[in-house]
């Protein structure tokens, strides 16, 4: 491998023949030769892989003594902050990563999908967790459940982060992404990770990662790298530990059935094969929008990565009316695809990653044509450009048609370009044929008639991680069958692994744990950080509004003086609103209700008459109202009633990158009963220091 391909990393030697893995805090080289891994496209010995007398003990002691605790020193922003960095950073270096990819086969564009979608990943969990977590190291789960009448015996659900590490054992498909989408949220929920990258493809993540410790953001622990063989680590692993597993079943079951994970309490998330399948509604014909939309999307997803990818479209579900329409259309685009070396412009696909993998798609053709015949391509030969057809792991598309009952094709995944087309006779007979593929990560159904759509989805969604609807409507914005995106659920059921990653915070949530805290309000108010009701307020004679968040404190309230809501409010308030609604306006009608028996205030009025009777109206350091939640008019105020509001610091989140943070305070009006008239939080920006 030429120095110029592969970033010189500070820490240890210039990446030479053998990796280097990452333990501890340096770098560390096996003392034998490794097993060598292969050039996909020209067949030249790209790197040798070994971890032989690689010290695993003292990378996961590492990890928990030394990762654990600077990583959970940070607040959700401060981490999101370096991942942010992290990924800039990345980009900066994207060149190198693409030079290093076209050797596992891959096309620029099959490059982008791995390379920019890794490190898109990591910049959208990094700006999820700024907007959507807490400025702390704990985040609350749902809303405090009442546990006594009296209000003094609580519970709430918080999730804190666990003091072990998250392993990722990727796959050789995608050695950039996987690393990233299964780090950002690891990392965010304060667990160091060791990466485990698949031998075949670990060149390119080795630069990946050693040009994220490069970067100097992250803090020490909080990754290491491991090239070579995993035997052993997952004896060190234990209750606080995790395990993201990318690969095949077979491994998957080995790992399921591990000491650790059986006995030990070891957490395992497995994402497996996926015979993922593409319906064609009934109601499209070759003339509609939607019959197009369909070809092109099972054509990308049989090309792009070669059908290396683990959404790829491996059945093609068709009306029996429309087979031939589809195979015919489906054969025409797919003699457009150009094989070859990926360093030529001309070429639309890449190599398979290794000959190994060639022959094990091979064969699963060759199981398939047990029930199926082939269509389009030939799996043993293809015209190559500019690469050797010997040396390197080419293979062209091949299209297969299922006969009637076929079982194969669902049951052996081809991991590579290739795909069966299965006829159904009806919309109930699409979606059994679905599910025979024994639960998927991602699914897919082109069709404009929402009578259809819905009886497919609800039908296939037990079985699947992800369902894709098009039709021609969202096409032009669709990111299409095969892309799992940072904010949805990535994972299926069943065949699939089980398993669930992204989904936005949903992974970061995945790493921690989540525990249901019986207390007091003053207790739930110190743990959590956050004023519950029925804790402690401080009332003093300085307006909170006063206040900055140099000294604004959780508890601070203040209780307002009553005022009286009288007939003219409520009819100048209709009046100037337009809101005339019945029983605001009309005695008669209003008498009539059931819920009021007369007139009432607008509820809207109600909450402007408390802003009137609890704000402070002097420049100061509240700067903004930027919204209500969760807004309940719980009693109608009703002409005469007296009302008054109570305020209170209910959580205080500074923004890191401003120099104001957020204030969310609790707000409850009453009635001259004492009876809650309506509860809401105010939401506000308010300076850091005061002026
Ligand atoms: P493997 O399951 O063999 O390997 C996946 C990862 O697991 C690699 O990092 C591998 O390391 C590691 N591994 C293998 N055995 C063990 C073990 N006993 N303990 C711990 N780690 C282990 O899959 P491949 O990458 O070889 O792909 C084989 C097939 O898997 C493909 O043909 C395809 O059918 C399927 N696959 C499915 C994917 C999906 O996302 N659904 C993705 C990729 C593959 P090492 O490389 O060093 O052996």
């Amino acid at each position: 491998m030429s120095a110029t391909s592969h970033p010189r990393n500070p820490r240890g030697s210039l990446v030479s023949e053998l990796l280097s893995s990452y333990l501890a805090g340096s770098w560390f080289t096996a003392a034998d030769e490794g097993r060598p891994v292969l050039d996909a496209v020209t067949g030249e010995e790209v790197c040798r892989v070994s971890a032989t007398g690689a010290d695993l003990a003292g990378a996961v002691d590492h990890a928990r003594s030394v990762g654990v605790p600077a990583i959970q020193a940070l607040t959700f922003h401060e981490r999101a902050a370096i991942l942010k960095n992290v990924a800039k950073h990345l980009t900066a270096a994207e060149d190198g990563f693409y030079e290093l990819s076209a050797r596992t086969g891959a096309t620029k564009r099959d490059s982008a999908v791995d390379i920019d979608g890794g490190i898109g990943t990591v910049f959208s969990f990094a700006s999820k967790a700024t907007r959507e977590l807490p400025n702390d190291t704990i985040v609350l789960d749902g809303k405090p459940e009442a546990l006594g009448k009296g209000g003094t015996f609580v519970g709430q659900h918080i999730y804190t982060s666990r003091p072990g590490v998250a392993v990722q054992i990727n796959a050789f498909n995608f050695p950039t992404w996987g690393v990233l989408e299964k780090f950002a949220p690891a990392f965010l929920a304060g667990r160091p990770t060791i990466v485990k990258p698949a031998t075949q493809t670990a060149y390119l993540t080795h630069a990946v990662v050693a040009s994220m410790l490069d970067s100097g953001f992250l803090p020490d622990g909080a990754l290491q790298l491991l090239c070579g063989s995993a035997d052993g680590l997952l004896d060190l692993l234990g209750t606080q530990d995790h395990v993201a597993f990318t690969g095949s079943a077979a491994t998957a079951s080995t790992l399921r059935q591990h000491p650790s994970v059986v006995h030990g309490g070891l957490e395992l998330g497995v994402e497996a094969d996926s015979l993922n399948c593409s319906i064609l509604g009934p109601d499209v014909t070759p003339d509609d929008p939607e019959f197009d939309l369909f070809v092109k999307g099972v054509v990308t997803e049989m090309t792009v990565k070669a059908g290396q990818k683990c959404t790829a479209i491996r059945r093609v579900l068709v009306p029996t009316e429309r087979a031939d329409d589809v195979i015919s259309a489906l054969s025409q685009r797919l003699s457009k695809i150009t094989v070859g070396n990926p360093a030529d412009d001309t070429v639309r696909m890449g190599a398979l990653v290794s000959l190994d993998q060639r022959d094990e798609v091979r064969k699963s053709v060759q199981s398939l044509r047990a029930s199926s015949d082939l269509v389009f391509g030939d799996p043993d030969h293809v015209t190559v450009v500019g690469a050797s057809a010997v040396d390197g792991a080419f293979m062209g598309p091949v299209l297969l048609r299922a006969h009637e009952g076929a079982t194969e094709p669902h049951e052996v995944e081809p991991f590579g370009p290739v795909s069966t087309v299965i006829t159904y006779s009806s919309v109930a007979d699409a979606i059994s044929l679905a599910a025979k593929g024994g639960g998927s990560l991602a699914g897919s159904l082109v069709t404009h008639d929402p009578a259809v759509a819905r009886e497919v989805i609800l039908g296939v969604a037990p079985w699947h991680g992800r369902l894709l609807v098009l039709d021609r409507n969202d096409a032009s914005e669709s990111t299409g069958h095969g892309s799992p995106l940072p904010s949805l659920v990535h994972g299926g059921p069943g065949r699939a692994g089980g398993g669930e990653e992204l989904g936005g915070i949903r992974a970061v949530l995945h790493h921690m744990q989540r525990t249901a805290i019986q207390a007091s309000p003053d207790a739930l108010t110190a743990i959590t950080g956050s004023w519950f009701t029925g804790a402690e307020r401080t009332v003093s004679e300085q307006h909170p509004f006063r206040k900055s968040l140099a000294t604004l404190r959780i508890g601070d309230a203040i209780v307002s003086d009553r005022r009286t809501v009288t007939g003219e409010d409520i009819a100048h308030f209709a009046e100037f609103t337009g809101d005339t609604f019945y029983a605001h306006t009309d005695p008669e009608a209003a008498a009539k209700n059931p819920l009021f028996g007369g007139i009432v205030a607008h509820g809207y009025l109600v909450v402007s008459l408390a802003a009137g009777l609890f704000v402070e109206p002097n420049p100061g350091p509240v700067l903004a109202n930027f919204g209500v939640d969760n807004l309940r008019f719980l009693t109608p105020v009703k002409v005469d009633d007296d009302i008054a509001v109570t305020l209170t610091v209910k959580a205080i989140t500074p923004r890191s990158s401003a120099d104001y943070g957020e204030v969310r305070w609790d707000a409850v009006v009453t009635n001259q009963h004492d009876e809650p008239v309506a509860t809401y939080d105010v939401l506000t920006l308010v300076a850091k220091e005061d002026a």
